[in-house]
């Protein structure tokens, strides 16, 4: 944890309370909770919330958090993601102890407890099509009805279930059910699938199992086998926990987690589910799932946020029981915050116009103190060099300036930051575009630094990059990837086509003060007076370094078009 971490000055939330009463009371003597991913995805920042949740509710009751990979779906997952998200749950801070767990590594006892189910008389092998077994199911106000392959004796669902594990039925022939209530009014418990065939090779097992279990059969078993005591996760799962009871209690395992359900984080301006996010990736309306744009783990990373900063956020949203959409300024309240603090400042002209100081001689080079950070002198100073030739922003200047506008513009005198006062001269124009092509001006040699000897108020400051010194940066400045605060409200309309088609602008101009060369990929500054940016950690380009923008400096999401 880092000085920049908000204290934990709130009341408990309710998940919180349920632990801190069950050590009190003495039903657990130590806490283990689970972050169970499926690796079909890279991580988002609604994963975050649950990371910092059950691994935070470890580190606080002194108990342990497993991080254990739900990987019962060999068709979507891959070696890849799992990686990418322990990765991801590094980076974030947590510590998931000697290794990560596996679902895969229980297939073998799950399989036992299948038997002992149908031993029981509790699981039978139905040969009905997926689709019938749809119909069967019934409907919220219909019941359900019974498969005709429910009474099988248990010699012969024994019998089929291990030659569906063999491999001797094609996918989808057979499955292997829970006998519980077809008249449930929990659809859930209408004799739910607990194994399907599926003749795919797994990342992990390869080939040896020719069945895997499903979800619900698999989560109650994995965190029952690993000593979970509080098994929390998002609401959807609120009416599987009748399931999850009844596997547990059906069985009378020695161990009986407590699932606990909490409201899923969802953010202005974007889409969290994996399925959605593997769709901009493979449609290509991203450049893969770390594009900064993404609010993945690996893209939030990538575009310059903290773990500080996200762990931040996730303490602040809070752990309640409804649903809600968060302000995406939120988030971007916690990068600013943080990098306000650590950020060093750099000069950077984003959008260049020429100066030329016509009374500096022309190989002079004045090297210029600079602040690293205003309000912090730990972090020390650098040179600039000052030079005849400058960049200035091209808002910088006015040929006809308002009595407001306190930056360049005829008559006016300003403060080249950290450097010269300057006076305006003259400037040149194109004639055909009426770009202003040069700006001329005067400097006050004595003034190094930025004040006048003589005390003379200059109002405006404004920031500057010598135009021979200067090393030449590419930005990529980022805007919401959606146009509509919840692109997913309409359920008849696509995501897709609410895409923001200007998520991503590139500025190839722009020119930064030359200490902004050493600096490593996924470092982070400020420039001044335009927001913070960030090295990128992935293109290797032109030449020219390349920046993301993290954060403009305010909060930009709160004044534009909503
Ligand atoms: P997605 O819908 O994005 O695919 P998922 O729930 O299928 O998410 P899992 O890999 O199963 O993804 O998620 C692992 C854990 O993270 C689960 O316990 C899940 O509840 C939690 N989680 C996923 N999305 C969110 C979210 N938006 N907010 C909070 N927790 C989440
Ligand atoms: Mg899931």
């Amino acid at each position: 944890m880092t000085n920049n971490e908000t204290p934990e000055k709130r009341p408990l939330d309710f998940i919180r309370q349920i632990i801190a009463e069950d050590l009190k009371t003495g039903k657990h003597s130590g806490v283990v909770t689970r972050f169970p991913p499926e690796p079909n995805g890279f991580l988002h920042i609604g994963h975050a919330k649950s990371i910092c949740l059950n691994f935070g509710v470890g580190e606080e009751f002194n108990g342990r958090c497993n991080l254990r990979f739900d990987d019962t779906n060999p068709s979507k997952e891959e070696e890849a993601y799992v990686e990418a998200i322990e990765k991801d749950v590094a980076w974030l801070g947590f510590n998931w102890g000697e290794k990560p767990h596996y679902a895969s590594n229980y297939f073998a006892q799950l399989y036992d407890f299948a038997i002992e189910l149908i031993k029981m008389g509790k699981a039978y092998v139905c040969q009905l099509s997926a689709g019938d077994v749809r119909t069967y199911r019934g409907t919220l106000t219909e019941p359900g009805k019974e498969s005709p392959y429910r009474s099988r004796s248990i010699d012969e669902n024994i019998d089929l279930f291990t030659k569906m594990k063999a491999g001797e039925f094609a996918d989808g022939t057979h499955v292997l059910r829970a006998k519980i209530d077809m008249s449930s009014p929990n659809l859930n418990m209408r004799d739910p699938v607990l194994y399907r065939i599926l003749n795919v090779a797994h990342h992990r097992t390869g080939d040896t199992w020719k069945i895997y279990p499903m979800y619900d059969y698999t989560h109650c078993l994995s965190d029952m086998l690993e000593g979970v005591t509080h098994s929390l996760c998002t609401l959807e799962f609120e009416d599987h926990r009748p399931l999850y009871n009844w596997v547990l209690d059906t069985l009378q395992t020695p161990c009986h987690p407590r699932q606990i359900e909490f409201s899923r984080l969802n953010l202005t301006y974007t889409v969290l589910s994996k399925r959605k996010l593997l769709k901009m990736v493979e449609g290509k309306h991203v450049e893969g799932w770390d594009d900064p744009r993404m609010l993945t783990i690996s893209g939030l990373r990538r575009r310059g946020y903290t773990p500080a900063a996200i762990r931040n956020f996730c303490k602040i949203i809070g752990i309640g029981k409804s649903d809600s959409r968060i302000d995406m300024g939120v988030l971007e309240n916690e990068i600013r915050n943080d990098l306000n603090e650590r950020a060093p400042r750099r000069m950077c002209v984003l959008d260049p116009v020429k100066v030329i100081i016509d009374n500096f001689p022309e190989d002079l080079i004045e090297n210029v103190t600079g602040k690293n950070h205003p309000q912090n002198p730990e972090m020390g100073e650098r040179t600039i060099p000052f030079t005849k030739e400058l960049y200035i922003e091209r808002a910088d200047f006015m040929e006809e300036p308002s009595r407001k506008y306190r930056r360049l513009g005829p008559g006016r005198e300003v403060r080249l930051r950290y450097g010269f006062l300057v006076q305006y001269a003259s400037h040149v124009k194109d004639e055909k575009s009426g770009e202003i092509t040069e700006i001329h001006c005067t400097y006050d040699p004595e003034s190094k630094g930025g004040s006048a000897p003589d005390g003379r108020k200059v109002k405006g400051t404004i920031h500057w990059v010598s135009a021979t010194a200067g090393v030449p940066v590419e930005i990529k400045l980022y805007d919401r990837l959606f146009t509509e605060a919840d692109p997913e409200a309409d359920k008849d309309t696509d995501f897709l086509s609410f895409l923001n088609k200007d998520s991503m602008i590139t500025l190839d101009k722009a020119v930064g003060e030359p200490c902004l060369a050493d600096l490593h990929p996924g470092e982070s500054v400020q420039f001044e007076r335009q927001g913070y940016f960030c090295v990128d950690s992935k293109d290797v380009n032109t030449g020219k370094i390349l920046f993301n923008r993290t954060v403009t400096l305010r909060d930009s999401w709160s004044t534009k078009s909503k």
